[in-house]
């Protein structure tokens, strides 16, 4: 099927043309320059500018992908989780696409889009179940156990309080860095020493696998970094910038790669995905790919356009469910901030 997906839970508008497992355009519009000077998305800014960018990035994709509007066979929208605001605009933009074109609408969800990515990929071999995927972006960081995915996603854990990506972008203004903050702490650390500070592992310790065997924690990290820096300026001395982002990225990387492996290990699955904006992350995909090795799992990473936020990915899973037999969304649905993974589609019809 041919299928037009519509992404925007945060601060990407995106909009994605699929025929059945093949990418035909992703046209990606970000607000992210109109969130910098407040050092993080806000959520009016971002409703505001997806309002602004989606009819020029629907024509866009639609030239791109050399299709017509009306030949799209179906349209696919993020009904969450992510900004209540910013989803209402792609909810309302896909129902309006779906009744003027008369063309069936699947609502599904973001998390489970961001897997779907993978399928899109060109060298792709067919996603192999079960597999253990590994979610890091700005907003969300959760570990799932996939088994299909159009049926059966579990999630095994996530962050329970910061992503690991706002992570990054919190220690990053803590160190005068620029707004988006991970890619100037990985620019940064390239000539630091990972080991010169030992930052703490969040929920890693014996006590925390009862509760917290597979959640992660990075607000803790964050405020090491901001405790240790302010004890170093209190003495009069200076503060390594290389050695403190290159310290801070290890304890990041360390605690995620560590859970994901040993999920797989715990759960014998020698598979593991990664997705989300994050995995730009050159160290982080450097000691992923070395661990997994080792541990005899094998690593499948998207390129990265399709690892941030995108429409094809949302796309992707439609393209799935409808070739799995799905019936398409009703249009009583909503923006749903919290959906969790489990509800991979909303609004089924009977
Ligand atoms: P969502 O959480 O809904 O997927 P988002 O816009 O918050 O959306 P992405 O666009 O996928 O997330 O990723 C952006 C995040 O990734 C930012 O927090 C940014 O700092 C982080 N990031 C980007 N590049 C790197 C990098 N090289 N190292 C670490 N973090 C990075
Ligand atoms: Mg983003
Ligand atoms: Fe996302």
């Amino acid at each position: 099927p041919l299928v037009l997906g519509i992404e925007t839970s945060c601060d990407e508008t995106g909009i994605g043309i699929v025929r059945g497992r093949t990418l035909l355009s992703n046209t990606i519009a970000s607000s992210m320059d109109e969130h910098a000077r407040y050092g993080g998305v806000v959520p009016e800014v971002a409703a505001r500018a997806h309002l602004e960018a989606l009819q020029p990035a629907i024509e866009a994709a639609v030239a791109e992908a050399g299709v017509r509007l009306g030949d799209v066979d179906a349209i696919a929208v993020t009904s969450g989780p992510g900004l209540a605001g910013a989803l209402m605009v792609g909810v309302g933009a896909a129902k309006a696409l779906s009744v003027s074109l008369a063309k069936p609408l699947y609502a599904v969800n973001h998390l489970v889009g961001h897997i779907a990515a993978d399928i899109l990929a060109a060298d792709a071999e067919p996603l192999e179940y079960p597999t253990v995927a590994l979610l890091v972006s700005g907003g969300h960081t959760s570990l799932l156990l996939v088994r299909d995915l159009t049926s059966d996603v579990e999630l095994l854990g996530e962050t329970v309080d910061d992503a690991a990506g706002e992570a990054f972008d919190k220690v990053a203004r803590i160190l005068g860095l620029p707004y988006p903050g991970g890619p100037e702490i990985d620019r940064a650390a390239v000539v630091g020493d990972p080991s010169a500070i030992r930052f703490p592992r969040g929920l890693s310790r014996a006590s925390d696998r009862a509760r917290h065997r597979w959640d992660f924690s990075f607000s803790g990290l964050k405020t090491a970094v901001a405790r240790w820096i302010e004890q170093r300026e209190a003495a009069g001395e200076d503060v390594p910038l290389a050695d403190v982002a290159a310290s801070f990225r290890e304890a990041v990387v360390d605690v995620l790669v560590t859970k994901a492996l040993d999920a797989c290990a715990e759960h014998g699955v020698p598979r593991l995905l990664l997705g989300g904006g994050v995995i730009a992350n050159r160290r982080l995909r450097e000691v992923a790919l070395a661990r997994a090795e080792a541990a005899g799992v094998t690593v499948r990473i998207p390129p990265l356009s399709l690892c941030t936020d995108n429409g094809a990915m949302i796309a992707a899973l439609a393209s799935e469910l409808i070739q799995s037999g799905r019936e398409p969304s009703t249009l009583v649905f909503g923006a749903d901030s919290t959906l969790p993974v489990t509800d991979i589609q909303v609004s089924r019809r009977a």
